[in-house]
């Protein structure tokens, strides 16, 4: 990395002239200076080629809320031209992390890296209120990397679900209390689980037919416990196509929600458990069935790559990492998906759609795999959606921490989603599947269309799967 170690800089020229005079930069300057990749922030030529993929940019027409504004702003505070005040915290804030700004970008500039260093150096000079120090604490440290933690969770939230707690809530209007968000968010919440694949079906599961690989599956932190069912119909959709199924119990979560908030040592501890759990396990490939989480595995080698013991294990990580669906239609023997049952019941086709997951498409760069699955199945129509190449406005806790620009991004989206007549909008990212629940559910739209993992799309009309549920 080009990062420059002199933390004192020249007074930049200006209309009235310089000073030769070299001071010390702000203490947060300096760390950005140290953190990020110069030669990074100077690849950027500037030609705005990305402020048209800019879901911000689109939003705000601001040029301090585009791409190429960031940068500038990020490499305007480590020439000590400007100060990092609030107003470029606030845009370091706005920013999705969607990364649609770098593959339109010619010279690659990799806006996400640069984006995930800043924020890193924002927090380490962050003095947050004692109550939002908690909440992170207990998030990023006592709960994401503990799985037997978060299983409790998931007991504790089948618990509310399956007790009767949940309708007395509703019922009585306890959920009135809480924020509009919050009580729309847990009308969409999925099912939880406290047992997630380990515990229902060990740590492997046979190929059917002859074996054509062994892939390793990533459980995920939070879609073990809230997407259970997701994640035991990839091991047997993959196990349907051919592969033996390894699933590591010592894995831990991915690091993404910590490596997007500014923890990124966290998020490297988290890379070396995984990095030695699949190693030891010696497989072809290793599965993700969220595009959040395989974006950062995908990246194991850029996180680790300066760390000795680690970094030829990281690249070997990194290089078998690949999104269910890409595994299952270059890799795997496709299983027949058969028609769904008659669910159109307005008669027209049955109809489908699309909604990309931005790490998915942006960063393992896949769009196609997971569109020409869904093809496949017998007598569907797809209907490309407006704009599914844009953020939903999801992206990790986003769409909690920055409310109302989450909500015009959502707004947009279901516009264009109404435009679709579909009956099954499908999604490849459990944050993304939510957020289109939350938008279905906010446009009076659930006795028409349903949004769906992918992996449960395809798994429910597996043609020759006895045991599959046809819906
Ligand atoms: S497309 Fe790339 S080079 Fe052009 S302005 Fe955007 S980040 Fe800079
Ligand atoms: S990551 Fe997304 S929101 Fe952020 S600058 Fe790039 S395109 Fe815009």
């Amino acid at each position: 990395m080009a990062a420059v170690n002199d933390t004192t800089h020249t007074e930049p020229h200006t209309p009235w002239g310089s000073s030769p005079e070299k001071k010390p930069l702000n203490p947060l300057a300096q760390t950005m200076k140290l953190q990020l990749n110069y030669d990074e922030l100077t690849n950027c030529m500037r030609c705005g080629f990305c402020q048209a993929a800019c879901p911000t940019f689109l939003e705000t027409g601001l040029e301090a809320a585009s791409p190429r504004g960031r940068i500038a702003l990020m490499k305007a505070v480590v020439d000590g031209v400007m100060e990092p005040d609030q107003k470029f915290r606030e845009q370091m804030d706005l920013c999705l992390g969607c990364r649609a700004c770098e593959p339109v970008c010619p010279a690659d500039v990799k806006y996400g890296h640069l984006l995930e260093e800043t924020r890193d150096s924002l927090e380490q000079h962050e003095e947050h209120r004692w109550f939002i120090k908690a909440a992170r604490k207990v998030a990023f440290k006592e709960m994401f990397p503990k799985p037997k933690r978060m299983k409790l969770v998931g007991k504790l939230l089948r618990t509310y679900q399956k007790s009767g707690l949940q309708k007395i809530a509703r019922g009585t209007g306890i959920m009135n209390l809480f924020p509009k968000n919050m009580r729309d968010m847990e009308k969409i919440l999925p099912e939880a689980s406290g047992r997630g694949i380990v515990e229902t079906l060990g740590t492997r599961v046979a190929a059917k037919g002859n074996k054509i690989g062994t892939v390793g599956m990533f459980r995920g932190c939070l879609m073990d416990v809230m997407f259970t069912q997701t994640n035991l119909k990839t091991v047997q959709l993959l196990s349907e196509a051919g592969f033996e199924v390894l699933i590591p119990d010592t894995q831990n979560c991915c690091g993404a929600l910590h490596a997007h908030s500014g923890e990124i040592d966290a998020a490297k501890s988290l890379a070396r458990q995984n990095v030695r759990a699949f190693r030891e396990a010696g497989v072809d490939y290793i599965a993700s069935n969220a595009g959040g989480c395989g974006a950062l595995l995908v990246e194991y080698d850029h996180l680790l790559h300066d760390e000795p013991e680690y970094a030829d294990d990281a690249k070997w990580f990194a290089s078998r990492v690949k999104d269910v669906s890409q595994l299952l239609l270059e890799k795997g023997r496709l299983p027949d998906f058969a028609q769904p049952a008659n669910r159109a019941s307005d008669g027209q086709p049955f109809t489908i759609t699309y909604q990309d997951s931005c790490h998915l498409r942006n960063v393992m760069r896949s769009s196609n795999a997971p569109r020409n699955l869904m093809k496949r199945v017998a007598n569907v129509k797809f209907v490309e959606l407006q704009g599914a190449d844009r953020c939903c406005g999801s992206a990790g806790i986003y769409n909690i921490v920055q409310t109302e620009m989450a909500n015009q991004i959502l707004e947009h989206k279901m516009e264009h989603v109404k435009e679709t007549n579909a009956h099954v909008l499908i999604t490849s990212n459990p944050g993304c599947l939510l957020q289109m629940k939350l938008g279905i559910e906010r446009e009076h739209m659930s006795d028409k269309m349903e949004a769906v993992h992918i992996v449960d799309f395809l798994y429910d009309r597996l043609a020759n799967e006895p045991s599959a549920r046809k819906s």
